[in-house]
């Protein structure tokens, strides 16, 4: 088993108590809120991290804050660890069960409860989906901006447990810069309310350390959120380059012109062949490098920044520049980013990356993957956020090969190491989890981890809520 899958021992004493755990929550929960037998658990014992899998001791499906409530009390009275979920997409293992915890997953805690536009805001139960939020507001003109590829399934409670980002963050923000308030269970099972509809709060702002923390400060049973008004147009256009470099650098001068287009999206060759080949977008197959960079606004504000950008990639040897023309090639260019991922599984198994980057430091740190990736002996694409440095290379490998598998853990490691090295961070929007736990000690000192840990410890002192994520597992105070 790889090191970074470990868990904390289980309890023995807990597994031992199995039974008499799952008959109390059924006390507890109505039948159809209760999963305990091994067909029903089989889809909550991974998530989107890898395919490593653990039976948890059982899931409980609440479908009110009452419940919720519960059920917490219920476990932390007796000692027993809980793992918070939405839909399991986490690419960090930030989901993943371990053997003697109960899974307590918000999915049917589904209903969007108020569009309110005099404020606009959004207020959700835990579970609705992020894609549902602006689906549900584009009647009336009026979206959610953070916009994970995951979008169709991940909830707006796992966004708000990894701070989660998207193509369209450059400009308005990650998770964290559009979440105005939320209602959380602590984990004895009091229920507390954080922010609200208003723009700041008095005091600590505890509603940006929930924000992140990884379903380990409480559940988030209900969010509310920031509404943003459409823009009256929005246009992607392709520009594409012979180079890395040339498009890195072409990045850092748009945003160093003080530009914020709404996206730029970054594609290197390998990543433009896999997602044409599976979305038949129209990339320019004869680049080195793409960017997808996105304005909105009226025609004639579109038009002056585009052609401010176009003169910047002037600059930096642009070989393609293609406007879109219409909402339907619009939609296909997206589509072609937003299926990276799994266009990419299509070719191979791979581990997706996730680091950050001072702009200026792009071109290098993609050099310096291309390298460490090859001196593994693997491939790698990069596909990813260029406007907020936020970098994913997909380090293509056989997963049926458990040497090829090390390689790619340790070529990732490295590649997460040298964005912390050049001023950067381990995580742009997929959070820690199992994942990044023991790279931790990479990017804080043990003084700096020891304070988080004092944190996480004042609102869970007994460390029930998904336990084995975010520290490494020998460094608990
Ligand atoms: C194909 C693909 C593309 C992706 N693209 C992106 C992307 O563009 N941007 C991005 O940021 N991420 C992306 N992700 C990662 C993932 O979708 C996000 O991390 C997402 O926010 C997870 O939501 P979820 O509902 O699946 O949460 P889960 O995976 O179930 O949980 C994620 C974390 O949140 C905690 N949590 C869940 N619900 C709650 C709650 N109600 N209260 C407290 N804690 C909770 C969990 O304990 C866990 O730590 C992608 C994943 C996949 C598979």
């Amino acid at each position: 088993m790889s090191e970074a899958i470990r868990f904390l021992a289980p309890r023995q004493d807990v597994l031992s108590r199995r039974a008499a755990i799952v008959a109390d929550l059924a006390d507890l929960l109505p039948i159809e809120c209760l999963v305990q037998d091994a067909r029903g658990l089989a889809p909550f014992e991974t998530d989107a991290f890898v395919s490593y899998r653990r039976v948890p001791l059982a899931v409980a499906l609440p479908e009110t804050t009452a419940q919720v409530a519960a059920v917490l009390k219920y476990c932390h009275r007796f000692n027993v660890p809980v793992v918070p979920r939405g839909a399991g997409t986490s690419l960090s293992g930030g989901a993943i069960p371990q053997e003697d915890a109960v899974v307590l997953c918000l999915s049917k805690m589904a209903r969007i409860l108020e569009l309110d536009y005099a404020n606009r805001t959004a207020t959700l139960q835990a579970g609705v989906t992020n894609l549902r939020i602006s689906e549900a507001a584009a009647i009336d003109g009026f979206f959610y901006a953070p916009d994970p590829s995951s979008q169709l399934a991940c909830t707006i409670g796992g966004n708000i447990g990894m701070n989660s980002g998207g193509a369209h963050c450059l400009k308005y923000g990650v998770t964290t810069n559009n979440l105005l308030g939320v209602k959380m269970v602590l984990v004895d099972g009091t229920v507390i309310e954080l922010g609200g509809k208003h723009l700041d709060a008095a005091g600590y702002d505890l509603l940006g350390l929930v924000c992140g923390s990884e379903g380990q400060l409480g559940v988030v049973t209900e969010a509310t959120v920031r509404l943003i008004a459409k823009p009256e147009g929005a246009r992607p256009v392709l520009f594409g380059f012979d180079t890395c470099e040339q498009a890195g650098a072409c990045v850092t001068d748009i945003i160093a012109s003080g530009i914020i287009p709404v996206a730029i999206e970054f594609m290197d060759k390998p990543a433009i062949e896999i997602c044409e080949a599976f979305a038949k977008a129209g990339y320019p197959l004869d680049v080195g490098a793409l960017l997808i960079v996105e304005v909105e606004g009226s025609e004639a504000e579109m038009d002056a920044v585009l052609d401010s950008i176009v003169e910047i990639a002037g600059r930096h040897a642009v070989k393609t520049v293609r406007q879109c023309q219409s909402p339907t090639e619009a939609a296909l260019i997206w589509k072609g980013r937003k299926s990276a991922f799994g266009a990419t599984g299509r070719i191979a198994d791979y581990i997706c990356m996730d680091g950050t980057v001072p702009l200026g430091k792009l071109s290098h740190v993609l050099n310096r993957t291309a390298e460490i990736v090859e001196s593994y002996g693997l491939r790698v694409a990069n596909v990813f956020h260029a406007g907020d440095g936020n970098m994913h290379p997909l380090i293509l490998f056989n997963a049926n090969d458990p040497e090829d598998a090390a390689r790619a853990e340790a070529a990732g490691n490295d590649i997460l190491k040298l964005c912390v090295d050049v001023g950067g961070c381990l995580t742009g929007e997929h959070g820690v989890g199992i994942e990044k736990r023991d790279l931790m000690r990479h990017q804080y000192s043990a003084i700096d981890l020891a304070q988080q840990m004092a944190v996480r410890a004042a609102f869970d002192e007994k460390w029930l809520l998904n336990p084995s994520k975010v520290f490494p597992l020998d460094g608990r105070t």
